[in-house]
């Protein structure tokens, strides 16, 4: 179960994560957000620049509180992750206010656009310049290199700090809960494999858009990689009991879920059993779901 850290949240403040990394909390709450997203800003405390990680949500109090974490420096980018609601509307306002770029993930058009991705993408995203995996921006002691991380978004990114060993995860790994992969944009074995791909890296540190610091983070993408294996295992099993549709694996796999959340589910569900299907493990035939020909 997640902790929720007591009040008062750090909200609005220049937090020093370490030395060449200030965290602001957004005034954004929520159960999707844990206690807001993190923005941070990348760069030495008396240099002349740095860059800014995951603007947030434009609200201005948050705008003030970047600038005032920022003070004198020049920004030299501000860098998104990925383009859902929490993470790159203030980009827009905060460029036009700095003269900075937008710098970092690709934007994202959806061929369709299902109920909750409408509402969680961001249409106002217009970056500057795209950054593809391994290429990076420097300024004055810091580089940050972006290293692609589809599957909680297509367009997601991570960006490596060189000089430190930390790595701004943004959504994929967070610090209070397991990343969501919404269908038709998430993919599950996009994300899987993006898991994987930070297990290959030795990272010191994770610094996430939701949640604490993450100290240990091999020790926790190596559980998230099981933890999605152990549902899919459950998901190949019970397909083997009885084809069912997708709201028939819920009661099975997730006993005593608040009904609210039920949505939810169903659409963790269904981002396994399409990555099932691509690899020939299952199959969709009238909103029923079988088991594949042969895996
Ligand atoms: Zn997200």
């Amino acid at each position: 179960m997640v902790t929720i850290p007591p009040q008062p949240w750090p909200t609005g403040l220049a937090e020093d994560v370490e030395p060449l990394v200030k965290r602001v909390l957004a005034p954004n709450p929520s159960p999707y957000t844990f206690t807001g997203t993190q923005t941070y800003v990348v760069g030495m405390a008396d240099g002349p620049d740095c860059a800014v990680i995951d603007p947030g949500p434009d609200e201005a109090d948050h705008i003030a509180a970047i600038l005032a974490a920022v003070g004198s420096r020049k920004i030299l980018a501000i860098m998104c992750t990925h383009t859902h609601r929490d993470h790159s509307p203030a980009a827009a306002p905060l460029a036009a206010q700095t003269g900075a770029p937008i710098v970092g993930c690709a934007p994202l058009m959806l061929q369709v656009a299902g109920p909750r991705s409408d509402e969680a993408f961001d249409p106002t995203y217009a970056p500057d310049r795209v950054l593809v995996d391994g290429e990076g921006m420097r300024g004055t002691g810091w580089t940050l290199t972006a290293v692609a991380t589809p599957g909680h978004t297509s367009n997601h990114l991570c960006f490596a700090l060189e000089e430190s060993g930390a790595l701004f995860t943004g959504d994929h790994v967070m610090g209070w809960s397991t990343s969501v992969v919404i269908p038709p944009d998430g993919d599950m074995g996009d994300y899987m494999a993006s898991l994987e791909k930070l297990m290959a890296r030795e990272d010191r540190v994770y610094h996430s858009a939701h949640g604490a610091a993450i100290d240990k983070p091999r020790q926790l993408v190596r559980g998230m990689i099981g933890h999605r294996r152990q549902r899919e295992n459950q998901i190949l099993r019970l397909l083997g009991e009885q084809a069912r549709p997708v709201s028939g694996f819920i009661p099975e796999m997730y006993k005593g879920l608040d009904p609210r959340l039920i949505g939810a589910a169903e659409m963790s569900v269904t981002a396994h059993l399409i990555d099932l299907e691509k690899r020939g493990l299952a199959r969709l035939s009238e909103g029923v779901w079988q088991t594949g020909v042969q895996g």
